[in-house]
């Protein structure tokens, strides 16, 4: 699957890259792709494998790459923390991917937007990292005007700031309610974080990045409401992006009927079929951009915890093995989605995004050599006991899946070849962003 679309062609790697698509020489080593596809690494722009300090997560850099590599996503983009200077959150996230197994970059939580830290962010851009901001945060409702000073700063660097949306009033008045009236149990969570927290983020997010000209990258949006505020804001010229997450695609808040509801705390929770519908067709037709996974998952008794109420239950699940071939099975082989708009959704928009295109998300000769040889038949229930994932719990197990990685290679090193992971912790790489729309 090239940029031109598919087509069948042999490609030829030298060294970390790709040297020719088409007519190849002879090669010291052959892979035999024949029925299969071949797709370019895939790219996900939310994960949370770094730690902060007074957090590790599960899935550090070494697990959750390695269930990364084995899912086809070659290139990891993760969130750190600012810890008084932003450099200091990149700093510790570098040390962090030391055992990284796939290639990295980062988004730098932005705490407190200080004119230190707004005054960090030109170099900090020059140095190929990106921002994240929490609007659900209260610093976010108490210092608005300081944070658009830093959008701002974002769009006068060229930097993509990523944007948790849902607005902290609404979520606080709901959360307050449900709490006095005695229902604290996680079956309360949708409750808690009701969708109009999401749509008027999202509409505040579109009136912000009006303001302040930066390019906002709205990350999991999870409702037709949310959607309708993109699609809004992209035709009024604002520099808004959407990304969803696979949670959002495949389940609804159905499952927080059952006694393990608090094993699918996600912010923002699952939502209505409807939901679900308007996901796929903003997928497929727009507004949405791109599919991360929110990668943070922690481990079933952690989450099931009696003691725990809807807002205590530590939030998020895994994702990274899951995301290509689920969204294959589930999009592709159900005709939701073309296999050329499964690529641009998994790979070749997030690389834009991040200024990492065309190294990352493409298949073209000079590109890195991140490759997956995808088996479009192959067949795989999903059984957490299987997954690369340091978690003992997965939120599609028992989901029947048809295709799977087979063979995926980053930088041209096979990282994963028919149900082994061969790369060596460590082998990942920093990969700077570029300056967004520019590359
Ligand atoms: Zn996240």
């Amino acid at each position: 699957m090239t940029p031109d679309g598919e087509r069948r062609a042999d490609l030829a790697i030298d060294d970390e890259r790709i040297s020719a698509i088409g007519d190849v020489p002879r090669a010291s080593r052959e892979i035999d792709a024949r029925g299969k596809l071949v797709l370019p690494g895939c790219v996900d722009l939310h994960t949370h494998l770094a730690s902060t300090p007074t957090f590790t997560p599960l899935d550090d850099f070494e697990h959750g790459t390695r269930a990364a590599v084995a899912g086809g996503v070659t290139t990891v983009c993760s969130m750190v923390y600012q810890e008084g200077s932003l450099r200091a959150g990149a700093e510790r996230g570098l040390r962090d991917a030391a055992r990284s197994c796939a290639d990295f970059a980062f988004h730098v939580v932005v705490t407190d937007p200080s004119p230190a830290a707004i005054d960090e962010v030109a170099a900090l851009a020059r140095e190929g990292h990106g921002l994240k901001v929490f609007m659900v945060s209260p610093h976010f409702v108490e210092r608005t005007a300081d944070y658009l000073d830093l959008y701002r700063a974002a769009a006068a660097a060229g930097v993509v700031v990523a944007v948790h949306a849902e607005d902290r009033a609404v979520i606080d008045r709901a959360t307050a309610q449900l709490h006095a009236a005695g229902r604290t149990g996680a079956e309360w969570f949708p409750e808690s974080r009701p969708v109009q927290a999401e749509i008027v983020a999202v509409r505040a997010a579109l009136a912000h990045a009006e303001l302040s000209g930066a390019a906002l990258y709205l990350v999991h949006l999870s409702s037709r409401g949310a959607l309708d505020g993109l699609r809004e804001g992209k035709e009024r010229g604002a520099r808004l992006l959407g990304e969803t997450r696979p949670l959002y695609l495949y389940l609804t808040r159905e499952r927080f009927t059952r006694p393990d509801a608090a094993l699918w705390v996600g912010q923002p929770p699952l939502r209505e079929r409807e939901d679900v519908e308007a996901l796929w067709a903003a997928l497929r037709d727009g507004p949405l951009d791109t599919v991360g996974t929110d990668h943070i998952p922690h481990r079933r008794a952690a989450k099931l915890d009696p003691s725990l109420t809807f807002d205590t239950v530590p939030p998020g699940v895994a994702n990274l093995e899951t995301l290509l071939p689920m969204l294959y099975s589930e999009g592709v082989r159900r005709g939701r989605l073309t296999l050329a708009r499964l690529v641009e959704v998994l790979a070749t928009v997030p690389a834009r995004i991040a200024g990492l295109h065309p190294r990352k998300g493409v298949l073209a000769p000079g590109s890195d050599a991140d490759v997956v040889v995808f088996d479009p038949n192959a067949r795989r229930t999903i059984r957490s006991s299987e997954m690369h994932s340091a978690c003992d719990y997965d939120p599609y197990e028992g989901w029947d899946v048809t295709g799977w990685p087979e063979v995926v290679l980053s930088r041209g090193e096979v990282v994963f070849e028919r149900g082994t992971i061969t790369a060596r912790p460590g082998r990942g790489r920093f990969v700077p962003r570029g300056r967004y729309g520019e590359s």
